[in-house]
This record gives C-alpha cells, sequence and structure tokens, in this order.
C-alpha cells in the first residue's frame, strides 16, 4: 500500500516556535512525498493535540504519523499511544526532535527553521519504510535483588517483602547497616541511630521473605527486565552459620589485634570478629588476611574454643545464582580522603578528625564509650569544626554534600552537651533546607556556638601568639568581619564531602547503567525519574545516586521498592521490538556476531550452522550489524533502507 505520510509540527509553547518557523516548516512538509496533510500546532502533546492527529488518521486514512517536537523520550509513548487509538501499528510512527535537536541549540532564527526542515523530511522519509512491528511480552520473575545493605536498601528490601514478595539483599561487609549503624545520633531530632535503625536491621535478618546474603557480592548479571539472572560471591567466613550463635567466645580469645574499619580504626577488632554488636546477622566472621592460622596454620585457638563447633577453617568462597524480575541498588557512598588536603593536617596532626571518626568517638558503642576525648585521653576544652572539606571545590568535588553543615550542627550540640567545650564551625554558607534544620540552627546559635564566616586555609601546630602553645591553629578569612583570623583550639573535626565510591564504575558496568561526572549513577530523569536507570528493572536509590540525609534516602528506598513492585505487579513486561535479526540464508556461520554481542543475545544453531539472535536477550545495540562481513544481520526499525532513506532525507 501507497505510504499516506501525516506530519504535525508542535510549537511546544515558544520552546520551538520562539526560533523555528512552525508554519514554514509544516508548510514545507507539505510538499514532501507521500505527505498527505502536515499542520502545525501550539501543544500536539496536550488533549486537543493529540485528537487532531487522531481525526486526521481516520480523515486522511493515514498510515504513517511524523510528529516534529521534542525528544522521543518525552512523548513518544504519547503519539505512539494516539496512533494505536486511531488503528495504526504504533510502530508506524517517527518523532523528529527539533526542539532539544534545533531550536534550543541553534542560534538563529533561519538556522533553525532550515535545520528543523531537514530533520522533519528525515523523519518523513524514514517513515516511508517503517514497517508494523510487535512488542515481546515476557512473564515477570516476581523476586527483587537489592544490593546494599545500609538504611536505602534495609527500607527497599522491608518494603518488598511486607508486599508479600521475595528479595534477595547482597551486602558485602559481615553485618547490615551501612554508615548509619556509625552514627550516635541523627540530625535535627538527635534521636540515636542505632535506636531506629537496629529495629529495622532485626527485621531484615528475621523476615521470611528476604534472603540475605552478607559478606558477599554481586559478580555478573546477565538477562533483562523481569528476568535477570545474578551471580553471587559468597566469601568464606570460615564459620559455619548453621552453628554459630555469635556468644564472642573466640574473639576473647583470638590473639590477634587489627584496627576496627568499623570505628574508622580508632579501635581495634579481633581476626574472628563481628563488626558491631548489633550486627545482623549474629555471625562472627574470621578475617582471612589477617588470621594466622589460614595465613600460616598456626594458632587454631578459636576452633579449640568454639563451644558449638562452629569453625571451619575449609570453607570455600561460594558463587550462587539466583534469578529476579527487578534491582535495585543503593551501594552508597564512601567519604573524601581529607589527606587530599594536606593543609589540614589530617593524618599528620594527631587531633584532627574526620566526621565519621567523631562519629565513632562520640557514639556509646564506640572504642571511647562515647567520650569525646583527645588522642592523650583528656577532654578538649575547644573545638574548631570546618566545613565543605572536599565539596564545593572545583579541585575535587563542586557539589554541595548537602549534609555536612547540619551534622557539624548536630557535633556542636554533642560536644557542648558532653564535655561543655567552646566550639567553632568554620563555615562557608549555612544549608540548613530540610524540615526542621533551621529551627536547629537557631537552637544552636542559642547555645553559644560560634559561627565564624570563612572557609578554614589551614590547620597548624606552630604557635606564633601566646596561648597558641600545644594547640591546633585554625586560620581562616572571616568574611563577616573582614579579617584575617587565628584561632586555637584543641580538636579539628573536618566535614569530608560524601563521594562515589571506589568501586562506583565496576558496580556500573556489572548492571550496565551509568555514572555522571561526580560519579555518582545516574537517574533517568532527574525530576520525572529520579530512582529509574536506562536500563529498565535496574533502580537506584539513596548515596550511590548522590548526596543526601537519612529522610532522602529513606524516601529513596521506599521510592525504589515502589517502582519494583509496580513492575513485578504487571506480571509480564513488554520488550521493544526493536532487537536484530539474522538472515539464515546470507549467514555464512563465521560467529563474528557472537564474539561481539555486549549481551551474549546470540547463539549458534550448530545443525543448520548458521547465527540466531534471542529477542528476549537482544538490546537492539546494533554491534552485530555493523560487524557481519555477510551483511546478514539487520536491526529491526533501524533497517539499511531506513537510515539511508533518512539520511537522503536529511541532505534532499
Ligand atoms: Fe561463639 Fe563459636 Fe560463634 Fe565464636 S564461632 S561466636 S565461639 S559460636
Ligand atoms: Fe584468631 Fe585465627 Fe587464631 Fe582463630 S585461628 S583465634 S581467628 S588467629
Ligand atoms: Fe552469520 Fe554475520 Fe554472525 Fe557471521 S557475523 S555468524 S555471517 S550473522
Ligand atoms: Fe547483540 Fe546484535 Fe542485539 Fe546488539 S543488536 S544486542 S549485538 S544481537
Amino acid at each position: 500500500m501507497e505510504p499516506r505520510i501525516g506530519v504535525f509540527v508542535c510549537h511546544c509553547g515558544t520552546n520551538i516556535a520562539g526560533k523555528v518557523n512552525v508554519e514554514e516548516v509544516a508548510n514545507f512538509a507539505s510538499t514532501l512525498p507521500y505527505v498527505t496533510v502536515a499542520k502545525e500546532y501550539k501543544f500536539m502533546c496536550s488533549d486537543p493535540g493529540q485528537s487532531l492527529i487522531l481525526e486526521d488518521i481516520k480523515q486522511h486514512k493515514l498510515n504513517r504519523v511524523v510528529v516534529a517536537a521534542c525528544s522521543p523520550t518525552m512523548h513518544e509513548p504519547t503519539f505512539r499511544g494516539v496512533c494505536q487509538e486511531g488503528g495504526l501499528n504504533q510502530y508506524l510512527f517517527q518523532m523528529a526532535n527539533i526542539r532539544e535537536h534545533c531550536s534550543w541549540v541553534t542560534e538563529d532564527e533561519e538556522s533553525a527553521t532550515k535545520k528543523a526542515k531537514s530533520i522533519v523530511a528525515g523523519a518523513v522519509y524514514k517513515a516511508t519504510y517503517l514497517e508494523p512491528l510487535e512488542v515481546k511480552k515476557v512473564k515477570i520473575n516476581p523476586n527483587t535483588l537489592v544490593v546494599g545493605g545500609g538504611i536505602t536498601g534495609i527500607q527497599a528490601a522491608l518494603e518488598i517483602a511486607d508486599s508479600g514478595h521475595k528479595v534477595y539483599l547482597v551486602e558485602k561487609e559481615p553485618s547490615i547497616g551501612g554508615h548509619m549503624a556509625q552514627f550516635d545520633k541523627t540530625f535535627p531530632t538527635l534521636d540515636c541511630a542505632a535506636c531506629i535503625l537496629t529495629p529495622k536491621m532485626v527485621q531484615v535478618g528475621q523476615h521470611k521473605n528476604i534472603k540475605l546474603f552478607t559478606y558477599s557480592e554481586v559478580l555478573e548479571v546477565s538477562g533483562y527486565v523481569g528476568n535477570f539472572k545474578v551471580k553471587i560471591l559468597k566469601k568464606a567466613r570460615y564459620v559455619d552459620p548453621d552453628k554459630c550463635n555469635g556468644c564472642g567466645e573466640c574473639a576473647l580469645k583470638c590473639p590477634i589485634k587489627v584496627p576496627s574499619e568499623f570505628d574508622e580504626e580508632l579501635g581495634m577488632r579481633r581476626a574472628i570478629y563481628k563488626p558491631f554488636a548489633q550486627g545482623v546477622p549474629n555471625l562472627f566472621t574470621i578475617d582471612k588476611e589477617h588470621c594466622t592460622k589460614i595465613l600460616k596454620d598456626k594458632c587454631g585457638l578459636c576452633e579449640k574454643i568454639c563451644p558449638r563447633e562452629a569453625i571451619d577453617y575449609e570453607q570455600k568462597d561460594e558463587i550462587i545464582e539466583v534469578s529476579v524480575g527487578a534491582i535495585i541498588l543503593s551501594t552508597g557512598f564512601q567519604i573524601f580522603d581529607a589527606r587530599q588536603m594536606p593543609q589540614y593536617g589530617y593524618g599528620r596532626l594527631d587531633n584532627v578528625f574526620t566526621s565519621l571518626e567523631f562519629e565513632r568517638l562520640c557514639s556509646a558503642n564506640g572504642p571511647t564509650g562515647g567520650k569525646i576525648v583527645l588522642k592523650d585521653g583528656t577532654e578538649p576544652k575547644s573545638v574548631g569544626i570546618l566545613h565543605c572539606i572536599g565539596s564545593r571545590d572545583d579541585r575535587f568535588h563542586p557539589y554541595c554534600s548537602r549534609v555536612c553543615c547540619m551534622y557539624a550542627l548536630k557535633y556542636s550540640h554533642l560536644i557542648k552537651e558532653k564535655t561543655g567545650a567552646e566550639v567553632y564551625q568554620f563555615y562557608v554558607d549555612m544549608r540548613c533546607f530540610g524540615k526542621g534544620y533551621e529551627e536547629f540552627y537557631n537552637r544552636l546559635l542559642e547555645e553559644g556556638v560560634h559561627f565564624v564566616r570563612g572557609k578554614a586555609a589551614e590547620v597548624t601546630d606552630f604557635a606564633v601568639y601566646k596561648g597558641e602553645e600545644g594547640k591546633l591553629i585554625v586560620r581562616c578569612e572571616d568574611t563577616a568581619i573582614g579579617a584575617i583570623r587565628r584561632i586555637p583550639v584543641d580538636m579539628v573535626i573536618l566535614a569530608n564531602a560524601l563521594e562515589a565510591r571506589d568501586d562506583a564504575k565496576d558496580i556500573a558496568r556489572i548492571f550496565s547503567i551509568n555514572t555522571g561526572a561526580d560519579g555518582f549513577f545516574i537517574e533517568k530523569h532527574p525530576k520525572l525519574a529520579p530512582v529509574s536507570t536506562t536500563t529498565d528493572g535496574v533502580f537506584i536509590a539513596g548515596c550511590c545516586q548522590g548526596c543526601k540525609d537519612i529522610p532522602d534516602a529513606v524516601a529513596q528506598g521506599a521510592a525504589s521498592a515502589s517502582e519494583a513492585l509496580s513492575l513485578i505487579d504487571r506480571g509480564v513486561v513488554e520488550i521493544e521490538p526493536y532487537t536484530s535479526v539474522i538472515d539464515a540464508d546470507l549467514c555464512s556461520g563465521c560467529k563474528t556476531c557472537i564474539e561481539l554481542c555486549p549481551y551474549s543475545a546470540i547463539e549458534f544453531d550448530e545443525e543448520k550452522n548458521v547465527s540466531v539472535v534471542n529477542d528476549a536477550l537482544c538490546k537492539g545495540c546494533g554491534t552485530c550489524v555493523a560487524a557481519c562481513p555477510s551483511g546478514a544481520a539487520t536491526a529491526r526499525h533501524f533497517t539499511d533502507k531506513q537510515i539511508f532513506s533518512e539520511i537522503e532525507g536529511v541532505l534532499a
């Protein structure tokens, strides 16, 4: 049947019409081959705009539709829906992007209009060769994988498990809890962090719908939305989880002491350990890097001591495979290494602490039992808290970490409450944007904290003036009074930036998602799809997506769970038919495509000696099409004929 194409050019208010002469483009479109009708309208995506297209499909018996408007990411589904309503196969629709690709990025009206005409002509020429395609429906596996057992992952896992669906929660540390388990109090309410976190951890540990894999990592993910296959590395703990009851007798006798990661190396742990008392699961783990039995076959004390015969030095790493329909990544953050800014003396001057170190000092289950003390065990009489260490700094992270001002206020309160010391906050701006945050700041003003407006330039132990002996001297420009100040203090706390984890890129690769310039995972849309990614079925939540405080991290955990649940509850997923197809008559069986396919979507039919594409796995990337030396592979909806015709249209 001869093509009958309708072209509909959108003004998008002034977004397009402000630069492109829309009427001229529509008139031009009406002169193109097979164009039956060409119209322009203010907002094509509005109800009247859609009705206009629908009526024209019927009235002019259109069998192809081109809409020249915004990016297909925004409204392609809208207009495909209109085509379907008009009785057309939805793949007989072609979008021409004259907003992002044209009006928003072209200087003058004349060039913009000329460019818009070319884009529209390309779309019309391609539309001529469009073919009807059918979406593929695949059943969704109702299980979900959550990676990262901090507060975000815990929230996500509980929401899904409570709704009756199975969750695999993978955490690389021996216990869930994440950074929040290290905190003492939370701002601005000053709730005890452990008191609100540990009940949730216990729920996770006991939930019948949650299968917990701690001390484990995801190695590999294959498959597609609704049907992922995941390989999990369960590292050997050398302790039988079915026998160990967490009594801790082994750790009491273990002779090997190493700095505790959980205590930010301010305290020690043994080679057999549980990171912290409330850790879930209630299991001990042997650290093979330090256990002398495993390293040199010497010791073996814990095996002799353990009353439950739980020690197993022969235990091996295991690889476990699970199948899930949705994946939530909540892999969290790390803090900026303050050694990169040597001017603040971290690692060189004894009483310069990072934020997480101070959390452990403050915490009742920390190395000092919650006493805020200097390295010599005495209480500080004065403390300086330095904001924006690594944040809002073009040399490191240009972004604001969003939590430092508030935890710095929390520290001020705790220091005053526990020690009565003078506290100086060296700040650039106070950013107290959340619920109850500004009120907390006002409270601290009343508590007599000194706020010095200016980023600290350096911290030294070099006394120049009387009263500076034995102190750390914070030097800064106080921009409120326009003077250089030297403030001697006993303790300095650095408000380090939150940053993407060092392994964020590796994780992104495993799950086929992307990281941004700041290193965090990129969401599908910052406003409209903040927990989705460009890989269907893979969601992100919490600080792996960007800096955020606990309420926002929990909200994202719940949001990602809701996205995963809405996917699971659909039962089936529709897969775009943009897949590759191999013509068996042309395939020479060279297997070039099999080697190159990044999604392992091509199998080899030994009997027929040809390659065959698995539609469910193929993502339509086109690699095989470009590589096939016999021209046997074709990408549906992007056939050579369609692409060459589009180019011809653009150049016409
Ligand atoms: Fe107790 Fe044995 Fe477990 Fe150690 S390994 S905590 S001694 S049960
Ligand atoms: Fe500690 Fe290893 Fe000795 Fe056990 S065998 S007590 S973990 S050093
Ligand atoms: Fe067949 Fe082409 Fe694949 Fe070679 S590259 S196996 S010819 S489809
Ligand atoms: Fe693999 Fe080809 Fe599909 Fe790309 S288009 S995913 S290379 S089969």
